[in-house]
């Protein structure tokens, strides 16, 4: 199925070209790469594809106008901040179209998202004017000292394409509200919505060269010369554990400050005393959230033997029941993975689980036809030493494992290179403090599938990386502190 006129309005009406110092323009070099639609293979529209000429024109605005920006009033760049979240929510509907038409996620999931996206605007608009330092005698009474914290300095920020907007919102914000300026890569899949945001900050009064945004079809040549800049101070990155190692190394040369959200591995614990159908319903939201492609997707399914058959039963009876299709068309509540590459990766999980022994309990197929997608699956009896229980599944697969004890419900969850979130259900108090403390990730969802809030510290540890976004956390790592001896 085509889409239709209303859809194509919002693909023609977005820019499609870089922003350089205030400037929309189309690559040095005339090109463009092409946006599709997940959902049918199909073009969606091109946009320019800077080349590094183009990087280079964005760092050097980004650097100009570096102490200009840093000098502004923190109320206001927290006003700008509070009108472009209000601007966002005013143009939800165009926004999650236009998102959905990228991407492939539901209409519903889209709309989800840019109410994310817009809090991180709203929370570090409150946040901008909070900026505080610090006064102390000196222990021995000899001197006085004083702290105080700085913008960082011009910033590179990298995302990827399964949160197109609440991506690049998390960096954006925090980086106008400490004072940064910055140059944006979004995703080569999934730009549009970066460059809407972009005019939505323009038209919020963001100033000039502040932010520059340039899309790539060749990131890495893109990014390389600009990370081993000594006009950039920091590198913020949110994609795969494999480029985020790659960044790490590059910004060694400068050391660069650096904030690393990597894949993850989530696994949901559901103990025997859980509630079980809160515990369900928690597993549907943790799996299926933006069509399982997210970082912090329940990746391994570990349930204590006494209740595993049952849950099992009841899961795989649920997302059996759920309506795959176009994202844009009302009713469908899982959408199209990202593209074949995608698709074929979890095809081949599935296979190699079945191999080993899993079994599947509803789903194991792709959806012959047009578009990416995949049938909600589950796989119970999944072995220990099947692939998708040490790689991120990225779709919307469940495998299941049993446990039997805290004890190896822990040892279990921690044997991951990765260490971003863990769920975990029962309806004991201890237990749930005592497996909190234990599992080795930066968030825990405790009796609940999703962790994310724009005033919570969203990060990882281990190979799932360093640095929070979004709460207090989240504007430090736009910050520098620096320590002022005074004699008295
Ligand atoms: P990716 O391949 O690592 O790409 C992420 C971004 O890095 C894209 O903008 C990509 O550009 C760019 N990139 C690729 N190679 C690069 C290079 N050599 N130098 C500089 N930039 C480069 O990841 P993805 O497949 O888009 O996203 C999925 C991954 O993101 C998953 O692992 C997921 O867990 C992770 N993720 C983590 C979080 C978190 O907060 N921890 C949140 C969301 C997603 P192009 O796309 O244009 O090539």
């Amino acid at each position: 199925m085509s889409i239709a006129a209303p859809e194509w309005a919002v693909i023609e009406s977005v820019r499609k070209e870089l922003l350089i110092d205030g400037d929309w323009r189309p690559a040095e070099s005339g090109h463009t790469l092409e946006v599709e639609n997940p959902a049918t293979g199909e073009p969606l529209c091109t946009v320019a594809d800077a080349g590094p000429g183009d990087a280079e024109a964005a760092l050097a605005a980004a650097d100009r106008h570096r102490h200009e920006w840093a000098a502004r009033a923190p109320r206001e760049r927290g006003e700008i901040l509070r009108r472009a979240y209000e601007e966002i929510v005013e143009r939800t509907d165009e926004l999650a179209l236009l998102m959905t038409l990228e991407m492939g996620k539901t209409l519903a999931e889209s709309k989800a998202e840019v109410a994310y996206a817009a809090d991180f605007f709203r929370w570090f608009s409150e946040e901008a004017v909070r900026i505080e330092g610090s006064y102390a005698i000196s222990p021995n009474g000899a001197g006085r000292m004083l702290t105080m914290r700085q913008p960082v300095g011009t910033c590179l920020l990298i995302t990827p394409w399964n949160f197109p907007l609440a991506m690049g919102a998390r960096k954006i914000a925090p980086a106008i509200a400490a004072g940064c300026t910055m140059v944006l890569k979004p995703a080569r899949q999934t730009p549009l919505s970066s460059f809407a945001l972009a005019e939505i900050l323009e038209g919020a009064g963001l100033p000039a060269g502040v932010l520059n945004v340039v899309c790539s079809s060749a990131a890495g040549s893109l990014i390389a010369p600009l990370i081993t800049d000594r006009r950039v101070r920091k590198v913020s990155f949110t994609g795969s554990t494999e480029v985020g190692r790659l960044l790490v190394e590059q910004s060694a040369t400068q050391l660069l400050r650096s904030s690393m959200e990597l894949g993850g591995n989530a696994p949901f614990i559901v103990f025997a005393d859980a509630d079980l159908d809160a515990a369900v319903e928690g597993a549907v939201l943790a799996k299926i959230r933006n069509g399982g492609e997210s970082c912090t997707a329940a990746n391994r399914f570990l349930v204590e033997a006494e209740v595993e058959a049952e849950f099992s039963r009841r899961f795989a009876e649920r997302l059996g029941r759920l309506r795959v299709g176009l994202g844009y068309e009302a009713g469908n509540e899982v959408g199209p993975l990202i593209d074949e590459a995608q698709l074929k990766t979890v095809e081949d999980l599935v296979a190699d689980a079945v191999a080993g022994g899993a079994k599947v309990l509803t789903g194991g197929s792709r959806i012959d036809g047009r578009g990416h997608f995949f049938r909600p699956t589950v796989l119970g009896g999944v072995p220990s030493a099947a692939r998708i229980l040490r790689e991120e599944v990225f779709g919307p697969v469940a495998p299941i494992v049993r446990f039997s004890g805290e004890e190896e419900a822990v040892r279990l969850a921690n044997d991951t290179e990765f260490g971003l979130v863990a769920f975990v259900y029962t309806q004991s108090l201890d237990r749930a403090i005592r497996v909190a403390e234990s599992v080795e990730t930066g968030m825990v969802g405790l009796n609940q599938g999703m962790v994310s809030n724009a005033a919570a510290p969203f990060g990882g540890i281990k190979s799932s990386g360093y640095g929070r976004e979004g709460g207090h956390e989240g504007l430090a790592e736009y910050l520098e502190t620096k320590y002022v001896a005074v004699a008295s």
